[in-house]
Parts: C-alpha cells; structure tokens; sequence
C-alpha cells in the first residue's frame, strides 16, 4: 500500500465548527486538537490529518485579503509536507476566498478544498460531517503516478466538487448552496466519487509559488434602470480606485445615452480600469453583439466574458497587486489564467 496520506486541515470559521457541548446541549466552536475524538469516522480512512484552527475563528462575513495572504503563507509553509489541504469555511464569501486563492497559488499540483456547511457539525442533520468527510477523501486521492487527482482550489458542497473560481453561492438555507453555471462540476459523490477527468485541471510542473500582493482598490458598479449620472459618476471617481466591475445587462449591455458612456470614457482615459461582467449566472459578455454594447467596446471597456463577481473583483485585487502596466492586466483580464473565463 502507498504512503499514509496526509492532509492539513485549516480552521477559519464558520457555521460548520460548532458542536454541541456534552454537558449543557449548548453549540460551542469545534475543539480542532480532538479531531478524530469528535468525527471518529475519519480514523477509517487511515490518513493522517493534522489541524490548524484560527484564532479567533471568524464568520465568513469578516473574510478579508489578509486573511487570504495568511491562508496562502500556511499552504506555502506546509506544502512539502502535505498531499492535500481542506478549509473549512463559512460559505457566505466562500466563492471569493476559493477565487482569491486560485489566482494566488501559482502552478499548484496539490488539492485545497474549501467546505462547509449549512448546519453545525454538532447537529443531528448537519450536512457538515458528509462535506467534511468527502472533502478530506478528495484532498487525498491519487493516481497511480502518485500525482493528486484534482490538483486545483476547489469548493466540496453538497455532493458536488467545483472549481472555486467558477462558483457563487446562490442559496441561504437549502443544503446545496453552490452553484457553477458556466463550467462542469469536477466531480460527484455518490456511492463513488465520479470524477470529471476533462474538466479538472492537470498538476503543475513549474515549482509552486504564491503572490501576496493583493490591491483592493476595487469598486462594483451594479447597473439597473433609472440608475443616475450622480451614482455612476460617484462610483468611477472613488478617490484611489483603480478598477470598477461593471456588472451590466444580459451579454454585457448598458444604457446608450451619451452621459453614461462620457462618464465611462473620462474615467477610462483617467486610467480607471473598466471590467465588464454580466449580472446574469450564466452565459457570457459579448460586446458588440448589441448595439448596447458597441459603445463599451470603442470606449475601452474590458470584457469579462463569463467571470464571476467573485473571480473579477479577486483577479482585479490579484493583478492589480502585482503592479503590471495596465495593457499587460487588460490582456490578462481576457485570458484564462486559472480556467476562471471560458475565452
Ligand atoms: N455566516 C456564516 C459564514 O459565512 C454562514 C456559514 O458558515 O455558512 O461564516
């Protein structure tokens, strides 16, 4: 038999951390040191899991960049020393947290798997111990080269693996709280984890490397009708912005009046980065398949074909960071860099 896995488990937060105090019934964090005492099922698994809990431990609400620098500086510190690594995670801002670290982990071979759950893992009817559970046997699994099967940032929810940067969270209570309209789920667990060998990515073989250097001076203009050159004019002239996420109409689409687009173009001209994304879940930006849209495109508006929100605004803050000229992150904005866009 190979090596014993080994997989790092890192702590943030989250509904999924409480269980239910033997003593007084009430719901308490996770003791994290006790792991195995509290979900001895994973001893079947004959891994060795070691644990890493924030201090303290936060509500996804909360979730910051620096918080995303201190999760890429752990994975770094342990990479060597782990096959797999599982966050677990609140899921409000689960999608940005899977993004960010996509864009921040450079030729990752090694899974990290974000999870969570809609009820405590100290509840009879939590949906944590199954995400939880999958999630590690996930983070260990392999070829027979050896090499991870699902060498990328993903989110486990629900019976269903995503690629982190193509998910939001589309509902607050039901336990399937994830969705990826625009790409294929990576895998499905049923009696047997089905994976989706086309649309996981392949291990890297350049050495591994973080950046950490995040800008999050970022701003998202949500467009709708009867919005005021007042408001657009407000947000693309935030003192230090140096991007806004247009989230626009249908295949990219926006009013045609001649403010908006002389409000967009003086910004442009101003250096603000103006990155075009569709509020619809599924489909993708076409600028120039409307008339609506024309103008965007002679104006320098970038298109963000079939970007999230949570992707754009985290792979904005992520070239932003890396201070690249602007015709260099324009390009970038356009390209797959971590299966993020379908180009
Ligand atoms: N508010 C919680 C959080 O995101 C919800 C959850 O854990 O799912 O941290």
């Amino acid at each position: 038999m190979s090596k014993q896995a080994q997989i790092l488990v890192i702590y943030t937060g989250g509904t999924i951390g409480m269980v239910q105090d033997s003593e007084s019934g009430a719901l308490k964090a996770f003791d994290f040191k006790h792991l195995t005492a509290q979900i001895p099922e994973i001893k079947k698994f004959g891994f060795h899991i070691d644990s890493i809990s924030f201090d303290p431990i936060i509500d996804s609400s909360n979730m910051h960049p620096e918080v995303w620098v201190r999760l890429a500086k752990i994975i770094e510190e342990k990479y060597e020393q782990y096959d797999g690594f599982v966050i677990l995670h609140g899921s409000d801002t689960m999608a940005f947290t899977a993004s960010a670290l996509s864009f921040m982990l450079e030729n990752l071979s090694k899974p990290v798997i974000l999870t969570g759950s809609q009820l405590p893992i100290g509840m009879i009817r939590t949906d944590g111990k199954e995400n939880f559970i999958t999630s590690l046997e996930i983070a260990a699994a392999k070829r027979d080269d050896g090499t991870s099967l699902v060498p990328e940032v993903c989110i486990y929810f629900e019976y269903q693996l995503y690629r982190g940067n193509r998910t939001h969270k589309f509902n607050a209570e039901h336990f399937e709280a994830f969705r990826s309209v625009n790409y294929p789920v990576l895998a499905r667990a049923g009696v047997e984890i089905k994976y989706n060998f086309e649309a996981i990515h392949k291990p890297m073989h350049q050495e591994f490397r973080i950046l950490t250097q995040l800008d999050p001076h970022v701003a998202v203009l949500t467009l709708f009708p009867g919005i005021t050159r007042e408001v657009v004019s407000a947000v693309l002239n935030i003192e230090g912005v140096k991007a806004v996420v247009m989230a626009t109409y249908g295949s990219g689409n926006a009013p045609t009046h001649d403010w908006f687009l002389e409000e967009l173009e003086a910004a442009i001209k101003k250096g603000v980065i103006v990155y075009n994304v569709t509020q619809c879940k599924g489909g993708s930006v076409k600028m120039g398949k409307y008339e609506t849209s024309v103008g965007l495109q002679k104006i320098g508006v970038v298109s963000g074909y079939d970007i999230t929100l949570e992707a754009a605004v985290t792979k904005l803050m992520y070239l932003l960071g890396n201070d690249y000229p602007q015709d260099r992150i324009r390009k970038y904005l356009k390209t797959s860099l971590r299966g993020e866009i379908t180009v």
